[in-house]
């Protein structure tokens, strides 16, 4: 497989040869890229049907309080179920359960929520912390004489190794002996009854199973085909394709300093009609360093978004940014596809749960759309995310309504939105500097303002007096961003963002 990209990706083909398990990371790739093909299609498939259809051969393999598809995120909800609520639980994932193809920062602070739910201890949590470093800044490319690095202390400055904290949480799960894990299973159906639901799914030896449970939840990411359908077709408004490496001998790298948004170029026109892309790097720990590249797009625009073409300008690309060493050493590559959803409207309106079905993590949308972290929005949620589902088994209220209403869902993060859609070149309206020149005016007003306003920013916790002041402060500085929001949002998207700010103004989290 990897053989048949030599010509046409040659960057990847010779780096990703030289990693371990280079092939199956290849593979995953173009599993995930094969998604471009199904999005919004004009037939959805149809995974979520009423009961009556289930195949009368079925015999089930299970009785269980909770299905859980995907085992990333849902690994973590499904640990606090299962060993801290007692709930039996089956949980399967099309690859290996706890396995991430990425790694994860997040400021120190919001890990204390895990001991919170009674998941980690503190000693368990720091066993997952690989690195912390003293500081970090931001900076986009100007030619104008303006540029402004913004510093950063306190915010995403600890590096988690995603598997071991995910071992930690799969150990939970099955110490309760009513768990059951399931790699290499992959979701297929779900019937629903009105007591009940059963899952359909493949095991690693093709044999179909049937698990029957009271809820079921959607834990399967960006891919997920239960919220393609509950969606109608659009589960998400914007993405983030992301791809990297942790490698071994960059050079000039400082091991103390995370580096959470660089940019090196204005925007990129090799593949579509625009993106700008965006570098962060960051210490992993034990002398390896984290290097990403990724751009905000809409999903209807024409630039290619697959991860294959972004994993040959990164590796094209790289020396610029970071000058890989002679000894130069990939110990293995990250990459997905983050989503985002704009809610046009004055609260959520995604569809994020159904009679007997929760959405968790990417499935459901709701990480910061200008962030986008995913895994620190759950952990910021997670208490909430299962007293809330443990209420509403005790309850037997497990509607569509009452599920929607346990829900990451934060209208200061959801209004995010509007800010990404900046970040997303559009060659129509902006110059190709545009989105540099505009987060550098934004950098510049953080930098003057008091430290907890780039603090908020950056963790996802802003409050809406605080938007209002960067926002004025940034249209005194950098007026044309507002006939440029004209244009670039459009009527639709300019009124959707007052909507948006009128929902979070008049929310209790304000
Ligand atoms: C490169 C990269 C770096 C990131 N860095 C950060 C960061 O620093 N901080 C942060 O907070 N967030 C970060 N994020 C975002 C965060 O990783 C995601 O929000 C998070 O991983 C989402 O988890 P998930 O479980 O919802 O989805 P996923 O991680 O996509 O997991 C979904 C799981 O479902 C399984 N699955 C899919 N389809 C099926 C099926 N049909 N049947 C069974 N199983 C299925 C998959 O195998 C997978 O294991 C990063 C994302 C990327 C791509």
């Amino acid at each position: 497989m990897l053989a048949n990209i030599k010509e046409t990706h040659p960057f990847v083909y010779r780096y990703f040869s030289s990693v371990a398990d280079g092939e199956q990371h290849f593979r995953r790739i173009r599993e995930i890229d094969h998604y471009w093909e199904t999005f919004s299609q004009d037939n959805v498939p149809l995974v979520v049907l009423d009961g009556s259809e289930l195949p009368g051969y079925a015999t089930f393999s299970g009785d269980f309080d909770i299905i859980y598809a995907g085992g990333t995120l849902g690994l973590l909800h499904a640990a606090v179920m299962g060993s801290v609520y007692r709930r039996s639980i089956v949980l399967i994932d099309s690859h290996t359960p706890g396995r991430s193809t990425r790694d994860w920062n997040i400021s120190r602070g919001e890990l204390d929520a895990l001991c919170r739910t009674g998941l980690l201890t503190e000693e368990e949590i720091e066993e997952c912390i690989v690195c912390r470093y003293k500081t970090g800044w931001a900076e986009f490319f100007v030619d104008n004489g303006r540029q402004r690095r913004l510093y950063l202390d306190n915010v995403l400055d600890c590096a988690v190794d995603a598997d071991r904290l995910l071992g930690k949480a799969l150990d939970k799960l099955l110490g309760n002996p009513e768990c059951r894990v399931y790699g290499g299973t992959t979701f297929k159906k779900l019937y629903r009854f009105d007591d009940y639901v059963v899952a359909e799914v493949v095991g690693a030896d093709g044999q179909t199973l049937y698990c029957r449970a009271k809820v079921f939840v959607d834990a399967m990411g960006v891919l997920s085909p239960v919220a393609m359908q509950l969606n109608d077709g659009d589960p998400h408004t914007h993405v983030c394709p992301t791809v990297g490496t942790i490698s071994t001998g960059l050079e000039g790298v400082d091991h103390e300093i995370g580096e959470i948004l660089v940019s090196t170029e204005p925007a990129d026109m090799s593949a579509g009609s625009g993106r700008q892309l965006i570098w962060e790097g960051f210490p992993a720990g034990n002398g390896k360093y984290t290097t990403y590249l990724f751009f905000y797009d809409a999903v209807d625009s024409d630039n290619d978004k697959s991860l294959l073409g972004l994993f040959e300008a990164y590796f094209r690309k790289l020396p610029d940014y970071k000058k890989p060493g002679e000894d130069f050493a990939i110990e293995r590559p990250v990459y997905g596809i983050i989503p985002a959803y704009f809610h046009d409207g004055f609260g959520c309106t995604r569809v994020i749960a159904d009679d007997r079905i929760l959405m968790l993590g990417d499935a459901a949308t709701l990480g910061s759309p200008l962030t986008f972290c995913g895994f620190g929005s759950m952990v910021r949620n997670l208490e909430r995310l299962t007293d809330g589902l443990q209420r509403a088994l005790g309850e037997d209220q497990l509607s569509a309504e009452r599920l929607g209403t346990i829900s990451a869902y934060e209208p200061n993060v959801a209004a995010m939105a509007n800010l990404m859609k900046y970040m997303c070149y559009n060659k129509a309206t902006d110059s190709p500097n545009f989105v540099n020149e505009l987060m550098n005016e934004v950098m510049i007003v953080l930098d003057e303002l008091p430290v907890r306003y780039r603090e908020a920013m950056f963790r996802d916790t802003l409050q809406f007096s605080d938007m209002m002041t960067i926002g004025v402060n940034v249209a005194l500085k950098y007026p044309e961003v507002l006939w440029v929001t004209a244009l670039k949002l459009g009527l639709g998207g300019s009124l959707g963002m007052i909507k948006n700010f009128v929902g979070w103004a008049f929310s209790p989290s304000r």
